[in-house]
Formats: C-alpha cells, structure tokens, sequence
C-alpha cells in the first residue's frame, strides 16, 4: 500500500526524523492561508502516488511542474490552483497523468547537497537493506544502472536489529564529517525503526539533504507498507487513498482478484499466479505486449470470471482476450459456462481466444462450441498466443 508524501513525513516526525515545517491544502485559499502563516520562501508540493514531480509537469501546460519554490503566499496560492483539480505527468503516472487532489506547502530549505538514503528487505540476504547513494535527486534506478560503484549497500541482522555502527558506516560512507555525520548517522536509526514498526516493503527518502546550516533533512518521503501485513495495522489502513489507486485493480482487489494493468493491448484472464506469468510471457515471445496480469485464482466462481471479464474491458487498450485455464480445482465446464454466462452479460465483441485443458476440458470445449459465441478455441498455449497476437492485430 502506498501513501503520499505528507503522511510519510508525519510518520518520519513522529520518529524525530527532521522534515520541513508544512501543511496540506486542497483548495488555493488554505494554500495562501498556510503560505501566510509559515512565512518566508515556500514549496509547493503536489500530492499524488507517484515520483518524479519536481520534473513532471501538468499534462495539459508542460511549463507547470509539481514541485516549486515560491517567496509570496499570493504565488503560493496561485501554483495551488494551477495544480489543484489538474492531472500532473510524471514518468511514473503513465501518459493520461494523475489528478492532484492536494498541495503540500513547507518551508523551502537551503540545501548544501543532496543524497539518496532508502530501505528495503532483501530477498537474496534475507535482510533488511540499507541503499544510499550521493546522488540524491535522482532516480535510484539511473545511478544503478549508470554509476553502481556510487550505491551503498548494508543489511541488518534482524537478531540484532539497527546498530550505532551501521549508521556511521552509511553516514561515513556518504561523505559525512563530524556533527552532520552524527545527525544523518541517528536518522538511518530512525528510519529503521519505522520499516520495522509498520511492516513497511519500502522506506525511502530522495533526497536526504545537508543543509547550508548544517542539518540533515528529509525533503521528500516515500513509505510502501506490506498489504499482507495491514491486518496488524489499523491505523495505517486510515492513510490508504483510494482514489490514487487504478480503478482496475481497485475493482479487482474488491473482487479478490489479483490484477496488474500493463501497457499491451492483449487482455489475459488466467487461473493461477504462475500460468498468468508464463501466459504473459508466451504473448510477448510471439511479438505480442500483454494488457494485463489477472489471476483469478485457483477455484475461480463464475461471478469471478464475470467480474474480471468487466475489468478487462474497461481497458480501452485491449484488442483481444486471452483466456488460459487450467481446470484443476475449477473443472473445465465450469470455468466455460463461467465464461459464456460473463461473455454474454458484458456483450463481448472482440476476438475472444481460449485454451482450456484439464479436467471436464471435452465438456468444456463442447459448452463454448453450442454457446453461439464467436470463440477461437486454442490447442495450447502457444497457438493461444499466436492467435491472440494475431487477433489484436499483430502486437503493439
Ligand atoms: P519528486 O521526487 O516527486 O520529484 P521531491 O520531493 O523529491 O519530489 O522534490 C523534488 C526536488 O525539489 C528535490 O530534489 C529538491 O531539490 C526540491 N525540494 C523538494 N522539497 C523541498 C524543500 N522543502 N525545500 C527546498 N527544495 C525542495
Ligand atoms: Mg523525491
């Protein structure tokens, strides 16, 4: 589960993690009264789930960006109604933007330097990892890729938990001296604690900043925490923004289906995690881009299949529907009269290509055959490719 911005940060100051003075507005009026009250040179912040909005820009006037620093409250406030209201395109939202429902405003810091410090659990250690960098700004990805030797890595020993000296040799690491090495090596500490405390998948501050004066700070903050751990925490549910959520996979979610939206233009409903991968991963080894990731789960109902039918379609994207079931615990008939009842009920019209095999696969094929549908049935998964890519005219 992903949150903005300013609830990171009020978690990070519940922890005594320096931040910025700052407070939320969602209309231009409480911005110049925010703007007011803190005084002197300000940012404006947009608020959405996604990164990259200092260089992103509103979609439809490409010289708004998300981030700006502004001296005046009356300029505050008129970055707050430009952005207000507005979809704002960064290279995480995808093209069609995502709309900014709130401003954060806070005081503008002097920075002296930049770093990037995040956290996440290392799968092949099975560590909770330190990464930081001296890069701070950019994107933790590029320096990755184009400069390694720039990342520090460190994983805790989850039997001792965080030590003094494992934010002294990050801190020592990024070029830090004395007081400041201090200060950032006490707020790593902290940072720890709060990817443990609330079961986050991802902690992550970009940038970390020394300030002229000498203080470390965190200007931004991006906390995921672990959907499967949100049973133990209630208060965090309270922060989730369902309205920053793809309608998809919101719908999906309801549904107890698990769906991912993808750029291609083949629809994909699949039972089981596994089929669903090795699905998308035949369409894109016959030239083809999947719309999506759905798996509707092992024992799949045929509401289920319905539901998901609908969700595919609400992709404006997709060209054709791959159905690839494996008739386990579902039998094979089911899973077909789930598929003609849902076909039917949604009006279906695009090229519809299936491949069952499994249990009841004979009766199966037979219900499809009867069902007056137009169904390209497929003799595996490969030729269900093929036909699929074939269908959406020939790939992306
Ligand atoms: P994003 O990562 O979405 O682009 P950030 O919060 O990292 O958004 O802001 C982008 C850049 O804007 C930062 O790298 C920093 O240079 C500047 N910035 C952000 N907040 C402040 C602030 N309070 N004071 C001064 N500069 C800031
Ligand atoms: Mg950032």
């Amino acid at each position: 589960m992903k949150i903005h911005e300013f609830q990171g940060k009020e978690i990070f100051r519940r922890y005594g993690i320096p931040v910025p003075d700052g407070e939320i507005a969602t209309t231009p009026d409480e911005a110049q009264k925010i703007a007011e009250k803190l005084g002197g040179k300000l940012v404006v912040k947009a608020q959405i789930h996604a990164g990259g909005r200092g260089k992103g820009s509103l979609t439809k006037a490409a010289e708004i960006h998300g981030v700006k620093v502004v001296t005046e409250a009356k300029d505050a406030r008129a970055h707050a109604q430009a952005l207000l209201g507005n979809a704002l395109h960064t290279h995480q939202t995808g093209p069609e933007g995502q709309v900014v429902r709130r401003v954060l405003i806070e005081r503008a810091t002097d920075i002296a330097k930049e770093y990037y410090v995040g956290l996440v659990l290392d799968r092949e250690t099975a560590r909770v990892t330190f990464i930081a960098s001296t890069e701070g700004g950019m994107e933790i990805e590029k320096v990755a890729a184009e400069m390694p030797e720039k990342i520090l890595r460190l994983g805790v020993d989850p039997a001792t938990g965080v030590q003094a000296f494992h934010g002294r040799k990050l801190a020592y690491g990024l070029g830090f001296t004395g007081d400041t090495a201090n200060k950032a090596a006490k707020l790593l500490a902290k940072l720890y604690q709060v990817f443990i405390d609330t079961d986050a998948s991802l902690v992550e501050i970009n940038p970390l900043v020394l300030t002229k004066s000498g203080d470390v700070i965190a200007l931004d903050a991006k906390v995921n925490f672990d959907d499967n751990a949100m049973t133990r925490h209630p208060e965090l549910l309270a922060l989730r923004d369902v309205e920053e959520e793809d309608t998809r996979e919101r719908a999906a979610k309801d549904a107890e289906l698990s769906y991912v939206a993808l750029d291609g233009n083949i629809g994909c409903l699949v039972n089981g995690a596994g089929l669903a991968m090795s699905t998308m991963d035949i369409i894109k080894y016959v030239g083809g881009e999947p719309a999506n990731f759905l798996d509707v789960g092992g024992g799949a109902t045929a509401a289920q299949v319905t539901t998901a039918f609908k969700i595919i379609l609400q992709d404006p994207k997709v060209k054709a529907i791959l159905v690839n079931i494996f008739g386990g615990i579902a039998k094979c008939d089911v899973i077909a009269s789930g598929i003609i009842t849902a076909a039917k009920e949604v009006g279906l019209k695009m090229p519809l290509i299936v491949r069952l095999e499994g249990t009841n696969v004979e009766l199966g094929k037979k219900l499809l055959g009867e069902s007056g549908l137009s169904i390209t049935p497929a003799n595996d998964m490969l030729d269900a490719a093929k036909k699929a890519v074939k269908a959406a005219g020939g790939g992306k």
